[in-house]
């Protein structure tokens, strides 16, 4: 799960780390309202749910009113990598000579957190990433220990040399990693810190994104989701019982079980197909669930197929089987459906469905292929 750079400060302020003074604006009469208070110039940031916005052209500096309503009016509304800008940030501008980078994450390779920093910050740093590695320096930070203040003050070292600023950074860090440990994130990002005038350290942007799972325990974290719509559909599919995650493809599969839900799109991708959608129905042969599950299917435009494919383990066939007549007879689907029954009372399961005069296969390969076949007769009308 992702936040806001605005919603990121608010978290940073309240463990004391510097940030700009700032408001977040919905229109540009409030962006101008914002100015009068804050005082010029001034740094107007949208804010989405995407990196980069720099690049993208979604931070602009202004120096007046009248540049300020021009970039105001420039970035609402504006388009990054697919999220329409619906609020910016006004932030007091600063000035700096030096962007630094630092970072936190897990690790997969060493299983811990580990803790990035490097003096070359600023919009480029996957490119220093990618062309100059060595000037990212990375540590894993052991969970016993934590970021102790002999880690906090190597890894300052590396960045700064004036002892006031190594002092502040020593801090920083060490609020950084609790941040990171109370809230279950994945990663908190300052890029770029900067150093004021004055002297000060002051995270100038800041990026978290969370564990989706630990959200259970964060609920104030949680109650800042804005899902997309795509996401939406998710949380509702998953609050009926259902596991769905959209895809690109157009061949919507209904699956009983998480494993065989998998099984079946490296199926249709092994015969040239492509899947429309993860969806796991679970074990019950509730027709309800059934009917919910064909209509997250069928609000896809993308699909142009349906493939059923069950495995009746415990759940029966035939029981699976008058689920799907009851759910079908109660919906209008125009498109077709290949149902591929197997295990216990399969061939039970499978006569009642061939009575509906629907196709049915025996073989999860027949399955795949058939509803490839037809998905290409359909989008060939
Ligand atoms: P990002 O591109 O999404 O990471 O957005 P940032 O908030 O990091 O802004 C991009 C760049 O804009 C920064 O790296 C800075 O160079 C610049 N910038 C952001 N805020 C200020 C500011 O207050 N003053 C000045 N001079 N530049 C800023
Ligand atoms: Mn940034």
């Amino acid at each position: 799960m992702k936040i806001h750079e605005f919603q990121s400060k608010e978290i940073f302020s309240r463990y004391s780390i510097p940030v700009t003074a700032e408001k977040v604006c919905y229109t540009t009469d409030e962006v101008l309202s914002a100015v009068q208070s804050l005082g010029m110039p001034v740094v107007i940031k949208a804010q989405v749910h995407a990196g980069g916005r720099g690049k993208a052209g979604g931070v602009k500096l202004a120096k007046t009113i009248e540049e300020a309503r021009e970039a105001a009016n420039k970035i609402l509304g504006m388009d990054i990598k697919g999220y329409t800008v619906k609020k910016v940030l006004v932030a007091q501008g600063v000035k700096f000579n030096a962007e630094f980078y630092v970072g936190l994450t897990i690790d997969r390779n060493s299983k811990t957190v580990v803790f990035m920093a490097s003096s070359e910050g600023g919009v480029e740093i996957e490119e220093v990433a990618k062309e100059n590695p060595a000037a990212i320096h990375k540590f894993s930070i052991d969970p016993d220990l934590g970021m102790t203040s002999f880690l906090a003050r190597k890894i300052a070292f590396k960045l700064f040399s004036d002892f006031s600023l190594v002092k502040q950074a020593v801090d920083l860090f060490q609020k950084l990693y609790q941040i990171f440990m109370d809230t279950d994130a994945s990663l908190v990002e300052i890029n770029p810190l900067v150093i004021t005038d004055e002297g000060k350290l002051l995270a100038l942007d800041a990026k978290m994104n969370f564990d989706d799972n630990a959200m259970y325990r964060q609920s104030a974290i949680e109650k800042l989701n804005e899902p997309t719509e795509d996401e939406k559909k998710e949380i509702s599919a998953k609050e009926s019982g259902l596991t769905y995650i959209r895809l690109d493809g157009s061949i919507g599969c209904m699956v009983n079980g998480a494993g065989l839900a998998m099984a079946t799109m490296d199926v249709i991708k092994h015969f040239g197909g492509s899947p429309a959608n993860f969806l796991d129905i679970g074990g019950s042969s509730n027709p309800q669930k059934v009917i919910e599950a064909m209509n997250l299917l069928l609000a896809d435009k993308n699909v142009k197929v349906i493939m059923i494919n069950i495995f009746g383990g415990i759940t029966r066939c035939d029981d699976v089987a008058r689920g799907l007549i009851v759910a079908l007879d109660e919906m209008k689907v125009d498109i077709p459906i290949v149902i591929r029954l197997s295990g216990t009372n399969a061939e039970e399961g499978l006569r009642i469905i061939a009575e509906r005069n629907l196709p049915t296969v025996n073989s999860l390969s027949d399955a795949a292929q058939l509803a490839i076949k037809l998905c290409e007769n359909c989008s060939e009308n």
